[in-house]
């Protein structure tokens, strides 16, 4: 095993080269917390405005229907829950994908 610094040769198992000091198991850079921090609220801001978004056209679209005279109140219901139901699994599917692409970015740097 060579330093990657000064490149001389050390024995396998030792953590900092005998010559320069520099550490041998392997590249130890330290997480931007702030920088994966950022990136996270630039995934979640789309999450969440695609939440807010649904909701609030959901609830405007089954007003508009409610304030029309003789519109069955079931079908609003319905519409009501199949629109949450919706919006639920959009947001759902969102966050999952986001988890994945969170966790998966440590191993592709
Ligand atoms: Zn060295």
């Amino acid at each position: 095993m060579y330093c990657p610094v000064c490149g001389a040769e050390s024995t396998q198992g030792l953590n900092y080269c005998k010559r320069c000091g520099a550490g041998l198991s392997g590249p130890a850079t330290p997480v931007d917390s702030k920088a994966s921090f950022g990136k996270m609220l630039g995934l979640i801001l789309p999450v969440a405005l695609v939440c807010i978004g649904g909701f609030i056209a959901l609830f405007t679209t089954v007003y508009n229907l409610g304030e029309r005279s003789g519109f069955d109140t079931r079908a609003l219901i319905a519409i009501m829950g199949f629109g949450g139901a919706t919006v639920v699994c959009v947001v759902g599917l969102l966050v999952w994908l986001l988890l994945r692409l969170a966790s998966y970015e440590p191993t592709a740097r």
